[in-house]
């Protein structure tokens, strides 16, 4: 397997020149457009590497899936979905015109921007600091990386140029979805999307998930089974944005993309994978990254349908 995912990396390289890395957040774009990178995790705890899988960088979207397991630990399903519903968009990440058009005026799934700072807006806690340490200490243990925390750049310069998410923000405390202090939980929803990984620590949270919630080592459970059920499913029917449909044909695992060029994927069962490459396609997803997961889901028989 790890000469196969050393030469899917090598192959997927070529593609990386084709991609364009995001720019909306100023500090995303002095990521390096040629770094590709892949791990595996599988369910023994084995842990295979290949490229720049050691190279930091920020969650992004990949986050949500972390907050929504928070949001359904604090709150149980029927608070959490009252909220936020189940159904994909076929819309880009931060669409705001179905927003208006749906009533009433609830997200229509947690892995949109307006959804995810809506399951934001749930995360108990007295503080921002608060709220933001109950989720690093689940990444924590879940990756089994103490250091895991937040990159203060690209939280800043997210922080300082996100008006389409304020606009989102506003939106859902008119319409009654968000409750409590808006900036407070823009401010955490920043913070949590800019905490910093690799594609290592990623391909060990997907194996937590292909676990069903469980160390895939040691078998300590992190989340229950069905919290673990559900996000998996999301990933399935939005986790890679409006391509989400094709991304189940060509690879056919869960998985959650983020625009710093991260991927997350669960096979159930089977293994955790990450992936790293900064340049997206025009959908926001790491395109050499795609192409690398095509790849081993074809050799390894990956798919899940
Ligand atoms: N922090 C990013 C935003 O809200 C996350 C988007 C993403 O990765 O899709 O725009």
């Amino acid at each position: 397997m790890q000469s196969q995912l050393e030469a899917a990396v090598e192959q997927a390289a070529r593609f990386t020149g084709e991609g364009k890395v995001a720019a909306y957040i100023p500090e995303l774009a002095k990521q390096d457009k040629n770094r590709l990178g892949a791990s595996v995790c599988l369910l023994d705890g084995t842990l295979l590497t290949a490229g720049d899988a050691h190279v930091p960088f920020t969650l992004q979207s990949i986050s949500k899936i972390f907050s929504l397991m928070v949001a359904l630990c604090d709150h149980g399903q029927r608070y959490v979905f009252e909220r936020v519903g189940k159904e994909p968009t076929g819309d880009p990440f931060n669409s705001i015109v179905k927003l208006e058009l749906i009533k009433p005026h609830k997200p229509l799934n947690p892995m949109i921007n307006a959804g995810a700072i809506a399951v934001a807006g749930m995360i108990a806690g007295a503080s921002v600091e608060e709220r933001l340490a109950r989720m690093l200490r689940l990444l924590r243990k879940m990756t089994g990386n103490p250091d895991l925390s937040v990159n203060e750049a690209v939280y800043r310069s997210e922080q300082e140029t996100a008006n389409r998410n304020r606009a989102l923000a506003y939106f859902l405390k008119d319409s009654g979805i968000l409750e409590g202090d808006v900036e407070e939980t823009l401010d955490f929803y920043f913070r949590h999307c800019a905490i910093e990984t690799t594609a290592a620590e990623l391909a060990r949270l997907g194996a937590v998930l292909a676990a069903d919630g469980c160390d895939p080592a040691s078998g300590e459970r992190f989340i229950p089974r069905e919290v673990a059920r559900i996000c998996k499913t999301f990933m399935v029917t939005c986790g890679m944005y409006n391509a989400s449909g094709a991304f189940a044909i060509d690879v056919g695992v869960p998985a959650k993309s983020g625009v710093a060029g991260g991927i997350m994927a669960a096979v159930p069962n089977r293994m955790g994978i990450g992936v790293y490459g900064p340049a997206l396609d025009d959908k926001g997803n790491s395109l050499a990254g795609v192409k690398l997961l095509e790849t081993i889901s074809t050799e390894w028989n990956l798919s899940i349908f």
